[in-house]
Formats: C-alpha cells, sequence, structure tokens
C-alpha cells in the first residue's frame, strides 16, 4: 500500500462506543433536553454522565489521563448523541480546543491541565474567537494582549464564546501585536489558555445571551484583566495558525453532530408517518411526504460519507481541509433537509414541543451557520481547492 493511501471504514463502525455512549442517552431523553431548552439551563447532568463515563476525554492521550481515541470515535459519540435526541453543544468544544493544547501547548501547560480535565476536576468548553466588529473577518479582532513583566492584560470583547458561564478555562485568541506592525493581518494574533475562575468579575465580565437555542453563549468583556505569562500557547504572534489547524477537528465533528440530527430527524418522520393515518391510509405514502424524506436520507447517506473522509485523512495526518469543510456543508445542509422534510411530515404536531422536532428543528439551523457559516465554506472551496479569486 503506498504512503498516500488511507483506510475509510464503512458501516457502524465503533460499536462499543456506540452502545455505550447509546446507554448513556437513555437517562437523558426528550423531557430532559426540553426542560433544559425551556429554562436555558446547562445540561450539568448530562455533562457529568458524559466525563464520569470517559468519554469527553476521547482525545486526550492516555498519557494525560484520557482514552487517547482517534478523531473518528469522538465523531462516532457525538453523532450517538445528536442522534438519541439530545445535543452535545454543552461539551462538544472540549473535544476540538484540545488540539490546539496538545499540539501546541507547553509540557507543562498538558501537565497541569490535561489530566484534571480528563478527571471532569475542570471544564475548557469555552473558545473565544469572535467578535462583535470582526466577525467571520477573525484577523481584524481587536481584543488586545499587553506583556507586562509576566503577565499580560488583556483589554476588549469577545461575543457567541459559548458555555463561558460553565467553563473553568477558556481558549482566548487575541492581538498580541497591533496589526500596523505585522506583514500579514493574521499574524501577530495570539492563543492564551486562561483560567476564568480567578477572571470571573476580576477584569471578566460574562453575560448570557438570550438565543432561540439552548447554547449557553455569551458575551466576554476583559478590562485589564490580568493573565499570567504562561497562558500563551506556543509562541506568540503564531495563534492564528494554531487556531486553524483545531478547525478541521472542529468541523469533522460538528458535521458528525450534523449526521445524528439527520437520523433522528428521518427515524422519527419515517416512524412517524407510517403510524399518521390521513384519507384513509398513512401519510408516508403520499409521494410529497415520502420522497423529501427519501431525498434527505441519500444526502445524509453522502454527506456522511465526507464526513468519514475527513475524519480518515485527520487522524492518518493527512491535510483534511476541503475534506473537513465540505464535510460542514454538506453534513449541515442533509441536517437541515431531514429537519425540513420532518417538520412537514409531522404536521402541526411538529410545532407541539413534545415531540422534539421543532428543538432538533433550531438546533440544527445552527451549523448552517457556526462555527463557519456556509458562504465562508463555499469561498474556501472556490479559492483554495478551484482556485478561484478570493472575494474578501
Ligand atoms: C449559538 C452560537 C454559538 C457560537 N459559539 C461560538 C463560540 O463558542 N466561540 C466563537 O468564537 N464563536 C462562536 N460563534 C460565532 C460563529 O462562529 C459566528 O457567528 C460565525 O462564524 C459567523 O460570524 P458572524 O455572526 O459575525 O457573521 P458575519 O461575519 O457578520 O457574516 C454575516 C453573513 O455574511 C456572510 N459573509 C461574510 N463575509 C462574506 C464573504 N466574503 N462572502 C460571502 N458571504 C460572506 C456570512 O457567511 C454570513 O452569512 C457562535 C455563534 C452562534 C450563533
Amino acid at each position: 500500500m503506498d504512503e498516500t493511501t488511507t483506510i475509510l471504514t464503512l458501516g457502524e463502525d465503533y460499536p462499543d462506543i456506540r452502545r455505550a455512549v447509546g446507554r448513556i442517552c437513555e437517562d437523558f431523553q426528550g423531557a430532559y433536553w426540553r426542560e433544559m431548552d425551556a429554562a436555558s439551563a446547562y445540561p450539568l447532568a448530562f455533562v457529568e454522565a458524559l466525563t464520569k463515563s470517559g468519554w469527553l476525554a476521547a482525545l486526550i492521550p492516555e498519557a494525560y489521563g484520557g482514552a487517547g481515541l482517534p478523531l473518528r470515535a469522538a465523531a462516532v459519540i457525538l453523532e450517538t448523541i445528536h442522534a438519541s435526541g439530545g445535543s452535545a453543544a454543552a461539551c462538544h468544544a472540549q473535544m476540538y480546543t484540545m488540539g490546539t493544547v496538545l499540539r501546541h501547548g507547553s509540557e507543562a501547560q498538558k501537565q497541569k491541565y490535561l489530566p484534571a480535565i480528563a478527571s471532569g476536576e475542570l471544564r475548557l468548553q469555552a473558545f473565544g474567537v469572535t467578535e462583535p466588529a470582526s466577525g467571520t473577518d477573525t484577523a481584524n479582532l481587536r481584543t488586545r494582549a499587553v506583556r507586562d513583566g509576566n503577565h499580560y492584560i488583556v483589554n476588549g470583547q469577545k461575543v457567541w464564546t459559548s458555555r463561558a458561564l460553565y467553563s473553568d478555562l477558556m481558549l482566548l485568541l487575541a492581538r498580541t501585536t497591533p496589526r500596523e506592525e505585522v506583514t500579514k493581518p493574521t499574524d501577530g494574533l495570539s492563543v492564551f489558555l486562561i483560567d476564568l475562575r480567578e477572571l470571573k468579575d476580576n477584569g471578566v465580565e460574562i453575560r448570557p445571551i438570550d438565543t432561540m437555542i439552548n447554547h449557553n453563549t455569551t458575551e466576554v468583556f476583559f478590562s485589564d484583566a490580568k493573565i499570567p505569562a504562561a497562558s500563551l500557547v506556543g509562541e506568540e504572534g503564531k495563534g492564528f495558525r494554531y487556531i486553524l489547524d483545531g478547525m478541521n477537528a472542529e468541523r469533522t465533528l460538528i458535521a458528525s453532530e450534523s449526521i445524528g440530527d439527520a437520523r433522528f430527524f428521518l427515524e422519527r418522520a419515517s416512524s412517524y408517518a407510517c403510524e399518521r393515518k390521513i384519507f384513509g391510509g398513512p401519510i408516508g405514502r403520499n409521494q410529497g411526504i415520502q420522497f423529501p424524506l427519501a431525498r434527505a436520507h441519500a444526502e445524509t447517506e453522502a454527506a456522511e460519507l465526507m464526513a468519514r473522509k475527513a475524519a480518515a485523512l485527520f487522524d492518518d495526518g493527512q491535510p483534511c481541509g476541503p475534506e473537513a469543510n465540505m464535510a460542514k456543508l454538506l453534513c449541515a445542509e442533509a441536517a437541515w433537509h431531514a429537519g425540513e422534510a420532518c417538520m412537514q411530515t409531522f404536521g402541526g404536531f411538529a410545532f407541539a414541543r413534545e415531540y422534539d422536532i421543532e428543538r432538533k428543528w433550531r438546533e440544527a439551523r445552527l451549523y448552517l451557520t457556526a462555527p463557519i457559516s456556509t458562504n465562508l465554506v463555499l469561498a474556501y472551496i472556490g479559492q483554495h481547492v478551484l482556485g478561484l479569486p478570493k472575494s474578501y
């Protein structure tokens, strides 16, 4: 086999993980998620169950107390949660932010934090990149971290920093060299692993944002927040590249959540379409109901292949930017189309909260926008894969 060949597994891979995670999800049925959603509450019991069983530490190497599993295994964990009707949004960031610390963090940072994260003593759930004025244009972010002896002083604002109120640690991207002083706008940005416990109400203020889904997302304000210089991850000024490295993992994992969502919608819709009798027969015999479901199924199966390809390349240490982006795009769209078909299939009952369809439909919509919007994925494919001119 030549060394660039990557093996792609088909079928129900990681059956033990699917079974074990599925068993945990049985304790967190629709009523639990509806209650969390109605109260905009952090699903603490679910996150704790997942942590205790070790699944949230899937990507932490065994040497630091984790399971040391490949990305594909983590994808299976997230897919299983979403297919069960739940949501991994409260804790998935722990999986994809981990890569930045693993690849670029110092040994001291890894020793200090990873075993505590693996055991559940600490949560690394917050990822502060997006800002109100810069949005997708990350290189234009304004939060500044200025070196002052053994510390950095941070000033600025992040928005959509999900889970910041429920996380002990945050991975923060801030500018350390003013934009006017760097050649490339992406230079001069640095990543910090900061301890929010010491900073809350001591230079950092966190305000929840009221959103259409329960995502525990916030605005984070930094006013002269003093962080130890040892919080810097890797080299100063190289942070943008470190964050980009982790984004392929993030896109691949989010894609697998979308596959789980799609499977949830299709399973619920298919069984409802067989049971629900209108005009003397099951609504599922009508092509207007059946075909959108069949099409969404076909899309889901195809999108899943791209997600598996992205994970296989990632796990093999191969470049996977195009595949990770395409997986995120195709899986999010497949989930959305499955959600739409499911909404139509359930008719008026789709709007009744007790069926969980409207909640999952709201949740599935996020992945067309975040962590990267569809347009920006298309711009990436146009520019980097097809060689078309850059639009921005
Ligand atoms: C619930 C939620 C949770 C989130 N969690 C986090 C988090 O934990 N951490 C974090 O850092 N961020 C988070 N985000 C932010 C998310 O990543 C951004 O919302 C997303 O990247 C889009 O940025 P924006 O909202 O500023 O949109 P903008 O950048 O303002 O873009 C608005 C629209 O214009 C389009 N657009 C912009 N430029 C172009 C172009 N050149 N060509 C074509 N179209 C273009 C975009 O595709 C988009 O549709 C979250 C967002 C949400 C809604």
